[in-house]
């Protein structure tokens, strides 16, 4: 980016956005590579890219059945954090976040990772216990997590409504300083061009449509585009993570629900922290356009549309409208879905498979967005070393049978 000035920036901007360089490299699909991974989102980019870069891995193939990033990485809130609950949960996510700390230099791209904080609210007795065992948690696993009383809530984020007759009065919160966003399309933009810079080539346009084994092993895959022969295939195709694995003769512990949300039209800058609310079920944050962006929880059915309902709108400013009474005039602009992976214990499954050569980082469910560089990172490691890192190490698909789950469905009580 830094070679171009501003003199070239106006020059484009007035040619149309003609004769603008690719930023990576579209290239056919080759015979044979060491790695294949399935999706191209930020956590298959992200793969490509701690190969390369950790490992030095190069003959490496992201195959991406539609465009770069369009699946959830382009449909998700942004929503980045790590204040998660139990130990392993902490060590991932945290690793994650220390990454998101200085991804825009590592990439030489700015990813817009913005640090402005995520309050999490209390609004009873309850609430305000479970508040402070995992405030408790997260700090004695050295990651930062404050309480903010009432006043203290009013002076961080003036717009909430925290009078006491509030029909959900607000008792409490947490924050999480270090928490914020980051831009969706820019992760994926960025990994995927440093990943090419470094020889890794990203196909588009190229669906997986079978997996090749002899005996227990991984050959190849077959795709739309032609047979690819490979040793090592990974699955990182989010919602979609049971079908890609039913390819390799798996059956996995995993649901795909749609996930909706939505966002306002613009105003000025009037929200400079996230915000969210198990009880009143709704989340917030507002984008450097001035767009409130909106989320709360997943579709209860099982489906792999795309398809957002009205349903959704109504709950969301039900729930928005009692926390912030100023938004009540304001105009809903657009509402999407995106199809999310959940496990039966809302934490991902990363790591090796009973299929040799066949790895999965799947079931991120509604909050992978967060742990992209941090996946990446050790998912790469597992793949080029053929065993766990002991980051990804407790999220491997034996804890359905050992029976050592990590159970994160309260991490934010509210899908994100
Ligand atoms: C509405 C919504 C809000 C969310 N909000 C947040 C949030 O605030 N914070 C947060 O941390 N997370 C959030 N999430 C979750 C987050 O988006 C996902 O966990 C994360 O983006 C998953 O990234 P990925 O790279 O694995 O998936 P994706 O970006 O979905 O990438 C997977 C890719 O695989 C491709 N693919 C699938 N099958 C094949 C095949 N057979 N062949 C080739 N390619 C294939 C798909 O086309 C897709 O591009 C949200 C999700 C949604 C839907």
């Amino acid at each position: 980016m830094a070679k171009y000035s501003i003199f070239s920036l106006l020059r484009n901007a007035r040619d149309d956005h003609q004769n603008w360089p690719r930023v990576w490299r579209s290239p056919e699909p080759k015979d044979a590579y060491d790695v294949v991974i399935i999706g191209g989102g930020g956590h298959g980019l992200a793969t490509a890219y701690y190969l390369a870069r950790e490992h030095g891995i190069t003959s490496v193939a992201v195959l991406e059945k539609g465009w770069l990033g369009g699946g959830n990485t382009a449909r998700n809130t942004t929503i980045v954090r790590s204040n998660y609950l139990w130990d392993e949960s902490a060590a991932i996510y945290d690793k994650s976040l220390k990454l998101w700390e200085g991804l825009s230099q590592e990439l030489n791209f700015n990813v817009m990772f913005s640090q402005r904080g995520v309050l999490n609210l209390a609004h009873n007795q309850h609430d305000l216990r479970d508040l402070s065992r995992r405030i408790n948690a997260i700090r004695l696993n050295g990651v930062d997590s404050e309480f903010l009383t009432p006043a203290e809530i009013k002076a961080f984020c003036p717009i909430l409504n925290t009078s006491p007759k509030a029909r959900y009065p607000i008792l409490g919160a947490s924050l999480q300083r270090r928490g914020g966003n980051a831009r969706h399309d820019a992760v994926a933009w960025g990994y995927a061009r440093a990943a090419d810079a470094r020889g890794v080539d990203i196909i588009q346009n190229c669906e997986v449509t079978g997996i090749r084994r002899k005996g227990r092993k991984v050959v190849g895959v077959e795709t739309t585009r032609g047979v690819i022969k490979t040793g090592k295939v990974a699955s990182v195709a989010a919602g979609h993570t049971s079908v890609v694995a039913a390819m390799a003769g798996l059956r996995l512990p995993i649901e795909s629900h749609p996930l909706q949300a939505l966002v306002s039209e613009p105003i000025k800058p009037v929200l400079d922290t996230v915000v969210m609310s198990g009880l009143v079920h709704v989340y917030v944050s507002q984008s450097d356009r001035g767009e409130l962006i909106m989320g709360a929880g997943i579709d209860a059915h099982n489906s792999y549309a795309q398809r957002s309902g009205l349903h959704t709108i109504e709950h969301m400013m039900a729930s928005i409208i009692e926390l912030f009474p100023l938004v009540s005039r304001l105009r809903m602009m657009r509402q999407w879905a995106g199809v999310v992976d959940i496990c039966p214990d809302a934490s991902p499954i990363v790591g090796k498979t009973p299929v040799e050569g066949f790895y999965i980082n799947g079931g991120w469910g509604t909050g992978g967005f967060k742990a992209t560089p941090g996946s990446g990172w050790a998912f790469a490691y597992t793949i080029a070393n053929d065993r766990p890192h002991p980051l990804n190490e407790p999220f491997a698909l034996e804890r359905f049978s050992s029976g050592r789950l990590i159970d994160e469905h309260g991490a934010a009580g509210v899908a994100h």
